[in-house]
């Protein structure tokens, strides 16, 4: 099986909607990803994943 490489989960600022890389754990051989924990544009410090931003963003209009 070839291995797939992974993609960083990416967030997107509530504040401002810049979107982020997640900083990368190595994890016992796994990585997992975190939102930064302030965003560098606006001080934010609420994110959410990229993936659910369309279905946020959509939500709060
Ligand atoms: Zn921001």
């Amino acid at each position: 099986m070839a291995h797939t490489p992974e993609e960083p989960t990416r967030y997107v600022c509530t504040g401002c909607q810049s979107v982020f890389a997640g900083t990368a754990h190595s994890e016992n051989g796994s990585h997992s990803f975190e939102a930064p924990a302030e965003c560098a544009a606006c001080g934010a410090s609420s994110f959410v994943e990229f993936a659910h931003w369309t279905h946020e963003s959509a939500s709060q209009s």
